[in-house]
């Protein structure tokens, strides 16, 4: 599995596993189930409810830690440092480890540099080897940026075909902030498993839509973390490493860009309110 270098030297697969949305009684299966497929970087979040299963999939695995990479995402909370502190201590219990490789801010709300500085704490002390954000825009990116002692290393933000965010890559890469993609097949909506771009040059190389708009992402040096509860899905996911878009495929992809989201903008007051004021245990 190819890895990308991340600011700090830590190193993460290109390719991960997602389990959003996959209900907490079904993930020791699903995680288990996609460790057998290959995958050995995972992605989950407080929010999800779902870390025991994850952490009882990657136990059971009898696989070594080392050969692991584990994301898990702060939620919105109102305790500050030491807030920040405990939830970090939750999920590394629930998860059954003690460290994790990325730790992130799942949503740019609440009093986020507070959990910024309690991250840079624990990374300090070793139990997180990258810290990073999610769904962060590029105003709170740079600011956040400019206003602490570690840039984020990475941020996970909505990235597929149909919002493609060249433009705020370029600006992270400047930063020396690594892109990571959710969502990467846009969730399914807007057709993408039918959309006749994709489809044609699918055809061309014997590959499927999702492996093609895996592919696309990969050789745009974005970090992918597709989710699926269908072993022969987690097992097609995985298998983009023997073929290549040409440069005139990925012009092709490029023109299906909308701009926008298939879910919702994050600056959205509405969404700022509904779902900031969210918690979780
Ligand atoms: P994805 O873009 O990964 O799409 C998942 C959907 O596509 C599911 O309905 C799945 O169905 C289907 N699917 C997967 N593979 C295939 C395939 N090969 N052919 C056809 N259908 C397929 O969406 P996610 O929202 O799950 O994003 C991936 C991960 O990103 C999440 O699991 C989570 O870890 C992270 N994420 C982070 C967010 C954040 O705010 N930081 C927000 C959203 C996601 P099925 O399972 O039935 O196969």
């Amino acid at each position: 599995m190819p890895q990308v270098t991340l600011n700090n030297g830590v190193r993460i697969p290109v390719l991960g596993f997602g389990v959003f949305q996959v209900p907490a009684e079904e993930t020791e299966k699903v995680v288990t189930d996609a460790l057998a497929a290959g995958y050995r970087h995972l992605d989950t979040a407080a929010l999800y409810g779902n870390e025991e299963g994850v952490g009882r999939a990657i136990k059971a695995s009898g696989i070594a830690r080392e050969e692991l990479f584990v994301t898990t995402k702060l939620w919105v909370h109102d305790g500050g440092e030491d807030g920040t502190k405990r939830a970090f201590e939750t999920s590394l219990r629930r998860l059954g480890l003690d460290y994790l490789d990325l730790y992130l801010i799942h949503q740019p709300y609440g009093d986020y540099y507070s959990f910024w500085r309690a991250m840079q704490d624990l990374h300090r002390q070793g139990v997180i080897k990258a810290i990073g954000v999610s769904n962060f825009y590029p105003d709170r990116l740079i600011d956040l940026i400019e206003n602490s002692e570690i840039a984020p290393a990475v941020n996970q933000v909505e990235t597929h075909p149909f919002f493609q965010r060249a433009d705020y890559q370029q600006l992270m890469a400047e930063r020396g902030v690594q892109i990571e993609s959710w969502g990467p097949l846009a969730e399914g909506r807007n057709n993408i498993f039918s959309a006749p771009t994709l489809s044609s040059i699918g055809e061309v190389h014997g590959k499927s839509v999702a492996q093609v708009a895996l592919r696309w992402l990969i050789q745009r040096g974005v970090v992918v973390i597709p989710k699926s509860v269908r072993p022969e899905r987690m097992a097609e996911n995985l298998d983009v490493f023997d073929f290549a878009l040409t440069d005139e495929e990925m012009s092709r992809i490029v023109a299906m860009d909308t701009g926008a989201s298939v879910a919702f903008d994050h600056r959205d007051p509405q969404m700022v309110t509904q779902i900031g004021g969210l918690r979780v245990d």
